[in-house]
């Protein structure tokens, strides 16, 4: 029987990767533009580590982590998100003692058990961007200035700011209080699952995707209007911070994320690039993530971009896909060993050159290059090898001359590069 891969976990094709590798390239330029630095974590933590820092009353720790037992009884998880693991990274290599404030991304797969539909995986990637160690609302700015900037900068249009904020370890219960009050009257219009949310984690339930939940949440009470002193300079701080740097934003009081560590500003980018809404991205602050597991009151700020999402977004009409520059179409026995001495000298300058392998016709040899896009052919005929020169084909405007051999590498560089 074929082996066949898993569901929900999906192979990118080489006629895909181009958009990944560009995105990828475009997110390591700009980040490091900002004074942030890589940072690659394993893929496997201790269970803990997640259903501390997330909440143990999360969809992803409660249903979606991919968690089994070692062959020595740990109890361990494929990362459902990167935080957490950069949290315990920062801790546990004392990265604060070098400079309290880290500046970090890290861009890799992610693991949840979800159901599989288009465009989502089970296996996807995220782009991800943590500051550590900073409070001051400039930074929040910052952060999503950089975020703002990368998603331009690959091409995604008519895109918008939503912010909003969560409050604190202070305010934030009594909001849980007043929201788990209303709901309690509209209970009977909620699914199973946020019937236990209620109890556990009434905030959850403006993520529930069933529309009575939809109904019965629709008019309940807003953080926004809950949280304390603190919290309101802070927000109004990153309202100013972002209107300095330009951002235009709308406030989403409906906005609350969908992991327990957020505090403060929270903040989602939504494309309309599709005709309907699509959430690109987002993130927030979550200055109890640190205590949550186990170490010391560092605030952090950051965000993750869901790949799948945005390579499907980038712009239709850019070619991504490296095409060979040149296919060198070789006749007969002494082309061939020609023709192979040539290619291993292009290789070896960058030059991406393709041959037939198999020598087979002229005309089978042209109609490969064609069909793999190769931007010139080389043809390479015994008569004119004796003569020392080759004729060399454009394959856009048909355009044909005779080329010095001994000369071929600095005439292909220079018509590349021209191109
Ligand atoms: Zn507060
Ligand atoms: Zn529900």
């Amino acid at each position: 029987m074929e082996i066949k891969a898993i569901r929900g976990f999906n192979d990118i094709l080489p006629n895909e990767i181009g958009k990944w590798q560009f995105a990828e390239r475009t997110a390591r330029e700009i980040f490091e533009g900002f004074g942030f630095s890589e940072i690659r974590i394993p893929i496997l933590e201790r269970t803990e580590l997640f259903s501390r820092g997330i909440g143990e009353a999360t969809d992803i720790v409660e249903k979606e982590m991919y968690t089994f037992t070692d062959r020595s009884g740990n109890t361990l998880t494929l990362r459902p998100e990167a935080t957490a693991s950069m949290a315990r990274a920062y801790l546990e290599h004392q990265l604060h003692t070098f400079d309290p404030v880290a500046k970090l991304y890290c861009i890799g797969p992610m693991f949840r058990y979800e159901r599989p539909q288009k465009g989502r995986y089970r296996q996807f990637y995220q782009i991800d961007a943590e500051v550590f160690g900073v409070e001051n609302p400039m930074v929040d700015a910052e952060v999503i200035l950089m975020l703002i900037h990368f998603l331009k900068k690959v091409g995604l249009e008519r895109l918008e700011l939503q912010i909003n904020s969560l409050g604190c370890r202070a305010c934030r219960p009594r909001y849980r209080e007043e929201l788990k009050h209303f709901l309690l009257t509209k209970s009977f219009q909620l699914c199973e699952d946020c019937q236990r949310r209620l109890h556990a984690n009434p905030l959850r339930i403006f993520d529930c995707k069933v529309e009575t939940c939809h109904e019965a949440i629709a008019n309940a009470p807003q953080v926004i209007d809950f949280i304390c002193s603190e919290c309101q300079i802070h927000f109004d701080q990153v309202k100013k911070y972002l209107e300095r740097a330009e951002l235009t934003y709308i406030l989403n009081p409906r906005m609350v994320r969908g992991l327990d560590y957020y505090t403060r500003t929270a903040f989602e980018v939504v494309s309309y690039q599709l005709g309907s809404q699509n959430a690109v991205t987002g993130g927030g602050r979550y200055d109890n993530l640190f205590q949550e597991i186990g170490g010391l009151d560092i605030p952090g700020i950051g965000f993750a971009i869901g790949m799948e999402r945005l390579v499907s977004l980038l712009p239709k009409d850019r070619e991504f896909i490296q095409y060979p520059h040149l296919f060198i179409a070789a006749l007969g026995e002494e082309t061939m060993k020609e023709a192979y001495r040539i290619i291993n000298q292009l290789h070896l300058e960058g030059i991406r050159a393709e041959l037939d392998y198999e020598e087979k016709s002229l005309k089978s040899q042209m109609r490969r290059a064609d069909k793999l896009k190769a931007q010139y052919v080389l043809i390479l005929g015994e008569d004119e090898l004796k003569r020392g020169k080759a004729v060399l084909r454009n394959m856009e405007n048909k355009v044909q001359e005779e080329i010095p051999i001994n000369n071929i590498l600095n005439t292909l560089k220079e018509k590349i590069l021209r191109d």
